[in-house]
């Protein structure tokens, strides 16, 4: 069929782009093949393509995030969960400890504060089933990874310790921050990352299994999140050149959502300056460009 060509040719086509660095503050992290490149996309009809490095799976890192946020929403409500963590770009780095100096709170659920937070909220069980529901199957955790980043997370317990200071967290601070970290852990591969995508770009119902995993009112909080906070701190580069709502990750994934359209995924290790995949960003752009993607497109 035309749409899997298409996609191997643009996967072929950025290729050659092999700027950016791994991610080295994760050991683990810094032994990946920085040469993998895959790509995938999920209809609302419920067909999946991916091509490329299709089968290979690596740990969600960032893209959790969104995902956690949806849930929290979920189970705790707009208000409780705006209460305690906002919706403002930071322009910071995804680690910087940024806190609303006049609430204390965590300035989005896209930086780590925010994450952390909104992890917080969550119970162990609550993340791995709500992650199988957005995947449509259980997700298993990478224990070297997650054991590997444990060891050096000491700014991720710096932001827990602020957070509990500033009464925003009430959970033991090494407790949370074990728990996120098992969350960022999770093992996907592209195709996984498509759907989970498609399924906030369907107005929260599963394309393939047909379940309503979040009610609409929590795909569209999570999408307009990731419109202006998603790509670290390179959002507004992202939305001015690609257009659409998105969530990158240290291990190399980016995940882009078109209300209605479906979800796409794009896989390589390398990284930019901000932490978005070098091959990842261009993919998108390409993709954005040829299919005339960019929301604020007038048509
Ligand atoms: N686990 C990573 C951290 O909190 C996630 C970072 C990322 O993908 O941006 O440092």
């Amino acid at each position: 069929s035309p749409l899997p060509d298409y996609l191997s040719e643009v996967l072929q086509a950025c290729s050659d782009e092999d700027g950016g660095e791994l991610a080295a503050y994760i050991p683990e992290l810094a032994d990946a093949d920085p040469d993998r490149l895959a790509l995938a996309l999920s209809t609302p009809s419920g067909t999946r393509y991916a091509v490329g490095d299709a089968d290979v799976r690596f740990t969600i890192q960032s893209i959790s995030k969104p995902f956690a946020y949806a849930l929290a929403l979920v189970d705790h409500g707009l208000d409780a969960v705006l209460e305690r963590v906002g919706v403002e770009p930071s322009g910071d780095a995804f680690n910087e400890i940024s806190l609303d100096p006049a609430t204390g709170r965590p300035l989005n659920p896209m930086i780590n504060a925010g994450a952390i937070t909104v992890h917080s909220m969550l119970d162990a069980d609550r993340v791995q089933a709500g992650f199988a529901a957005f995947a449509g199957r259980d997700l298993e955790v990478d224990e070297e990874v997650h054991a590997s980043e444990l060891e050096s997370a000491d700014r991720n317990h710096a932001i827990a310790y602020m957070l509990r200071n500033h009464g925003i967290i009430e959970a033991k601070p090494t407790e949370v921050v074990d728990g996120y970290t098992r969350q960022c852990s999770l093992l996907v591969d592209v195709g996984d990352l498509a759907v989970m995508a498609a399924t906030l770009a369907n107005a929260g119902v599963h394309p393939e299994t047909g379940e309503r995993v979040v009610p609409r009112w929590v795909a569209r909080q999570v999408l307009s999140v990731m419109t202006t906070c998603g790509m670290y701190d390179a959002a507004g580069d992202w939305f001015t050149l690609v257009g659409i709502p998105a969530k990158s990750g240290v291990s190399g994934g980016v995940i882009g959502a078109l209300p209605g359209k479906g979800g796409f995924a794009a896989f390589s290790p390398r990284l930019d300056e901000h932490g978005n995949s070098t091959r990842g960003v261009r993919i998108f752009e390409r993709l954005s460009r040829d299919m005339g993607m960019h929301l604020m497109e007038v048509p």
